[in-house]
């Protein structure tokens, strides 16, 4: 079922490299799909609702006359919200606040030279905009790990965007509704794709624009994310879902090939990919896969994923091999099912999260573990975090210096601007300090 690639005798260890090349990845073509973006972006640029209107008939079979959401249907879908989700959602609320509170930074002030400090504020933005996947699945945890982080960084106006659902009337989901109530927010669009995210970057009459889209989805999301970069800020382009389980004898055949199939659940497109010098797990593993994506719901799609070139079990010489293998694929998930996983973790350099152990499987961390599920896809995780507090603040330095300490440097200042022909730089700093007798100083 998975593809087989068998890199034994290239560790670096033994002075071999690891070829990225050789390693699975999905076909993810986002450039291909930024000329299909492209005419739907600038249709929402210049009609806004009546393209959105429009884009929810062609793209989501939903008739809707408009996209904002009344605040009466968030209220009543949580009032209709089963028992047993709501409680869950409200256990995954408290433990994400946990841990995205503690990343919050204070302002914090460097005293250079006597009279001379610099400040660092870190200021929310003013305006964000949360896309919340709605297509093959539906995502209320992507309501939590969007709203959580935005909200602990202080962000004043946050709005949600979700796909239309035709067989509810053309709202989103009605879980998506309840969370977003539960949060308390009330801004809700019912709108998906590439067409939410230039209503966030453009505004229409109905949403005002953001200057921060943030959330996962599809390539049509990840293509608008890239197109209108610029004109609006994003987080990083969280494709479709990758886990790699590296695992060594000790690992649960069963266990791992539980992991790759949850994970196999969310897309066609979805990796999976299980690395290990055990050729006896990968046997054993392939097995259980077998059985296990057969029997779940969602088989055709697992199946699909599973055996696409985006998936399989990669064999290494050991453990450290496995390792240099996981950071050169830079996994948006990593598993780490090995005898002495929390040593392994901890070198760990490429991964847009960890699981240790087989207590800590993919699916907690996409529901309730505290941490953030909005992960990089496609190897930006070599590059990139996971959504968090972080992602909604902008460092702002302050600069506050006075005559004393301006003078203290203004040689160099003036030296640095003539080495790059910039001389009226340096100007702006001597003319503050000019020779006795050369005419009034600055005050
Ligand atoms: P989605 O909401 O991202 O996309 C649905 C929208 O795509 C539709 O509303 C429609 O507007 C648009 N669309 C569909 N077909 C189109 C076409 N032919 N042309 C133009 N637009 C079209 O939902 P989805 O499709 O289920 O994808 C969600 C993705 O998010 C999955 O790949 C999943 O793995 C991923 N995901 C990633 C993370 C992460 O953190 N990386 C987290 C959760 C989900």
């Amino acid at each position: 079922m998975l593809n087989r690639i068998d890199l034994r005798g290239s560790s670096p260890a033994t002075g071999g490299v690891v070829d990225r090349g050789l390693l699975p990845r999905a076909e993810f073509d986002v450039e291909a799909a930024l000329e299909k973006v492209r005419p739907i972006c600038d249709d929402v640029r210049h009609r806004g609702t009546a393209a959105l209107i429009e884009y929810a008939r062609r793209f989501d079979g939903a008739d809707i006359q408009r996209i904002r959401v009344p605040e009466a249907a968030l209220a009543s879908a949580l009032e209709e919200l089963d028992p047993a989700v709501r409680a869950a959602l409200e256990e995954s609320i408290r433990r994400a606040r946990l841990v995205h509170r503690d990343q919050r930074r204070s302002d914090s002030t460097v005293r250079v030279v006597p009279g001379g400090t610099v400040t660092e504020r870190w200021v929310p933005v003013e305006r964000v905009g949360l896309y919340v996947p709605g297509g093959r699945a539906v995502y209320p945890s992507s309501v939590v790990m969007n709203v959580v982080p935005a909200q602990e960084a202080g962000v004043g106006s946050l709005a949600v965007a979700s796909p239309p659902q035709r067989e509810h009337g053309g709202l989103p989901h009605p879980t998506i509704l309840a969370a977003c109530a539960l949060l308390g927010v009330t801004e809700v669009h019912a709108a998906g794709g590439a067409q939410a995210v230039a209503m966030f970057a453009h505004g229409t009459e109905e949403c005002p624009p953001v200057r921060l889209v943030t959330g996962p989805g599809n390539v049509y999301v990840a293509a608008a994310k890239r197109l209108l970069k610029g004109i609006v800020g994003i987080d990083a382009e969280a494709g479709p879902t990758e886990i790699a389980v590296l695992a060594d004898a000790t690992a649960a055949p069963r266990l791992v090939a539980a992991d790759l199939v949850s994970q196999a659940e969310h897309d066609v497109l979805a990796a999976a990919v299980l690395v290990t010098p055990e050729p006896a797990l990968v046997d054993a593993v392939e097995a259980e896969l077998r059985v296990q994506a057969a029997a779940a719901k969602h088989h055709e799609r697992i199946t699909a994923a599973l055996t696409g070139r985006q998936s399989g079990a990669v064999l290494v010489d050991d453990l450290d091999h496995g390792l240099a293998v996981t950071d050169a694929y830079a996994p948006e998930h990593l598993e780490i099912l090995t005898a002495d996983a929390p040593a392994l973790a901890a070198r760990v350099r490429n991964a847009g999260a960890v699981f240790v152990g087989p207590w800590a499987p993919v699916s907690l961390g996409d529901y309730a573990a505290g941490s953030n599920h909005v992960l990089p896809t496609g190897g930006c995780a070599c590059h990139s975090s996971g959504l968090s507090v972080q992602s909604f603040l902008r460092g702002i330095h302050v600069v506050d210096y006075d005559r004393e300490a301006l003078a203290g440097v203004a040689d160099h200042v003036v030296t640095l601007a003539e080495a790059e022909d910039l001389p009226a730089h340096g100007t702006a700093v001597s003319v503050r300090f000019p020779a006795p007798g050369a005419g009034p100083e600055a005050a």
